[in-house]
């Protein structure tokens, strides 16, 4: 697999020929923006408006962003620059690696895209790259689908670089659940700073009209609020049986 030579690579286009890539193509971008706008230009502001919109770690957005622009230093893209000497895909060995096999065609994404309770089991390959694909699933899925969906491709792609660098494989159902893990956290955190903001305001309220209870009595107020889209119920639920 020829890993420190790999590794090499992977740290130049890191430092260097990613982020040129980068900006060439926002700057094309920004021509074609220029010339006026045409269908194709409307449907990727459509797709760049929902991915910014998206509640997920700023990161993640990124990392998509580089995704739809074919920016992730694939074999088949480190090839194209003869940094590399075959475009061969280091999961399976069967095909050349795009963006669009790594995130999605390769056998072992679609592991974990096929697995237990994913909402994407059923999808098929649509489009020749990833932009496509995710402009597909723009109107097929919800928001939080979405976000569920970024968080997976992401995990994919951290996934092939363990397996590249570290020789480390996770089995697709613990990817899964690690990246409804980062949903959660990430929806938590950010909804815990929005109560707490709100809290702070109550809390001056409160403490106006407060009444001390009544001599031997012990007064307690508390709130709690669960997302429908995971388990976090049954995991509070076992942790309260617990405690109790
Ligand atoms: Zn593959």
């Amino acid at each position: 697999m020829g890993k420190p030579h790999s590794y090499s690579a992977q740290a130049s286009w890191s430092n260097g020929h990613a982020e040129q890539g980068s900006a060439y193509h926002l700057g094309k971008e920004i021509q074609q923006w220029s010339k006026g706008a045409c269908s194709s230009i409307d449907a990727k502001r459509e797709v760049w408006k929902v991915l910014w919109s998206l509640k997920i770690p700023n990161s993640v957005k990124v990392f998509l962003w580089k995704a739809c622009h074919n920016l992730l230093p694939t074999k088949a893209n480190l090839l194209k620059r003869k940094v590399v000497e075959d475009g061969l895909c280091p999961c399976c060995g069967r095909e050349d690696e795009t963006v669009l096999h790594a995130l999605w065609d390769c056998p072992s994404a679609q592991d974990v895209w096929g697995c237990g309770a994913s909402c994407f089991k059923k999808c098929y390959t649509v489009g020749d790259n990833f932009l496509q694909l995710f402009e597909h699933f723009l109107h097929r899925f919800s928001p939080n689908n979405l976000e569920l969906l970024e968080m997976v491709a992401r995990r994919i792609w951290l996934q092939r670089n363990s397996l590249v660098f570290e020789g480390k494989f996770l089995h697709p159902n613990t990817l899964y659940a690690e990246a409804i893990s980062a949903c959660d956290d990430f929806y938590c955190s950010t909804k815990t700073t929005m109560v707490l903001a709100s809290v702070s305001v109550d809390v001056q309220e409160l403490a106006r009209i407060w009444k001390a209870p009544s001599a031997g009595l012990i007064k307690i107020n508390w709130d709690a609020a669960l997302k429908w889209r995971t388990n976090l119920d049954k995991r509070l639920n076992t942790y309260f049986k617990k405690s109790s």
